[in-house]
C-alpha cells in the first residue's frame, strides 16, 4: 500500500442527480499515490497550511478507477454539517484538499464475491467492477440499491460490463420509483429494471446461487450495515466472509 499523500486539487466539475447527491471530479495538482480499488481519500474544504495540522475533512470512496493518477471522481450525498458545507464549497475552479490512499476494503479477486451496496456507497465498488474483464473466474453479484432509480450512479459502466463480462451480475432496487424531478433530465434513458424497495437478503439469494459460498462486501450507511451484518450472520456466514466499508 501506497503512504498517504496530501495534495491540492481543483474542482473540475460537480455533477447534480438530486436529492443532494453530486458527482464531482477534481484535478490534482500532481499525480496521486497509487490505490486499491475500494479505498477512500479524505476532503477537507477548509484553507490548509501544508506546515500545520490536517483540518476538519470527511472521508470518500474513490470511484474513479485506479489506473487514472491525473483525475479522481468521487460522489457524496449531503447527510450532515460538513457535507452540507461541502456542498456550498465544492464548484468548478475551487480549490480542496485531500490526503490518500486509505482504507483496506480491497475486493479479494480469487473469490466469488457478492457486493452490497446502498446509495453512495456504490464509489467502494466501481473501481473494482470497471477493471473487471470478461475472463473474471469467479462470480461477482453486485446488488445496489438506492432511493430512486436516477440515483442509481454509474449506471452506464454497470450495464457495459454486464454486457462485456459473463461471470458479472447485478440487481437494481429502488425505494421509490417516482421521477425524481431534480434528477438529471437525461437519467431516464438509461434505467436499468429495477426491484421496487429496498435490498433485501431474500433476493440476494434468490437470485445468486452460489451466494453462500461467496465472500460479502457492505458499503453504504451505517444503519444498512448493521442490518446486513446481522442479516447475514443469521443465515450461517461466517463473521469472516462479511467485510464492512465501515461508514460512520
Ligand atoms: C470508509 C468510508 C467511506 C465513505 N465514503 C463515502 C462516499 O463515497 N460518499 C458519501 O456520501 N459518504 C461517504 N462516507 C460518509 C462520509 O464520510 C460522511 O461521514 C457522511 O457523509 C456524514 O458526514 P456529514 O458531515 O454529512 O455528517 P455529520 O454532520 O458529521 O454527522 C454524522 C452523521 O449524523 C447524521 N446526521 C447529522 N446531521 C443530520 C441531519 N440533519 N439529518 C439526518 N442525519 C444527520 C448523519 O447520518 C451523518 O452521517 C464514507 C464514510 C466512510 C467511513
Amino acid at each position: 500500500m501506497s503512504m498517504p499523500r496530501k495534495i491540492r486539487c481543483t474542482v473540475e466539475t460537480v455533477a447534480s442527480h438530486g436529492g443532494r447527491v453530486y458527482t464531482v471530479d477534481l484535478h490534482p495538482e500532481s499525480p496521486v499515490p497509487a490505490f486499491h480499488p475500494g479505498q477512500f481519500l479524505h476532503l477537507t474544504v477548509e484553507d490548509y497550511d501544508p506546515a500545520g495540522f490536517w483540518p476538519e475533512s470527511r472521508v470518500f470512496s474513490i470511484a474513479s478507477p485506479s489506473r487514472e493518477r491525473h483525475r479522481l471522481r468521487l460522489c457524496y450525498a449531503v447527510k450532515g454539517r460538513y457535507t452540507a458545507r461541502i456542498e456550498a464549497a465544492l464548484r468548478p475552479g475551487a480549490t480542496v484538499w485531500i490526503k490518500l490512499p486509505y482504507g483496506e476494503f480491497v475486493i479479494d479477486p480469487a473469490d466469488a464475491a457478492v457486493l452490497l451496496a446502498g446509495g453512495t456507497g456504490i464509489t467502494a465498488f466501481t473501481a473494482f467492477i470497471e477493471a473487471l474483464t470478461p475472463d473474471h473466474p469467479h462470480s461477482v453479484w453486485l446488488a445496489y440499491g438506492a432511493r430512486c432509480p436516477e440515483l442509481l450512479l454509474f449506471r452506464d459502466m454497470i450495464l457495459a460490463q454486464l454486457d462485456r463480462v459473463p461471470s458479472f451480475h447485478a440487481l437494481f432496487f429502488a425505494e421509490h420509483d417516482a421521477p425524481n424531478p431534480a434528477a438529471s433530465p437525461d437519467a431516464a434513458l438509461t434505467l436499468p429494471a429495477c426491484m421496487p424497495g429496498r435490498i433485501t437478503l431474500d433476493s440476494v439469494f434468490h437470485h445468486a446461487p452460489n451466494a453462500a459460498a461467496s465472500v460479502f462486501y457492505l458499503s453504504g450507511p451505517p444503519p444498512m450495515l448493521k442490518t446486513f451484518s446481522a442479516g447475514l450472520a443469521a443465515r450461517g456466514v461466517p463473521a469472516d466472509r462479511i467485510r464492512t466499508d465501515a461508514w460512520e
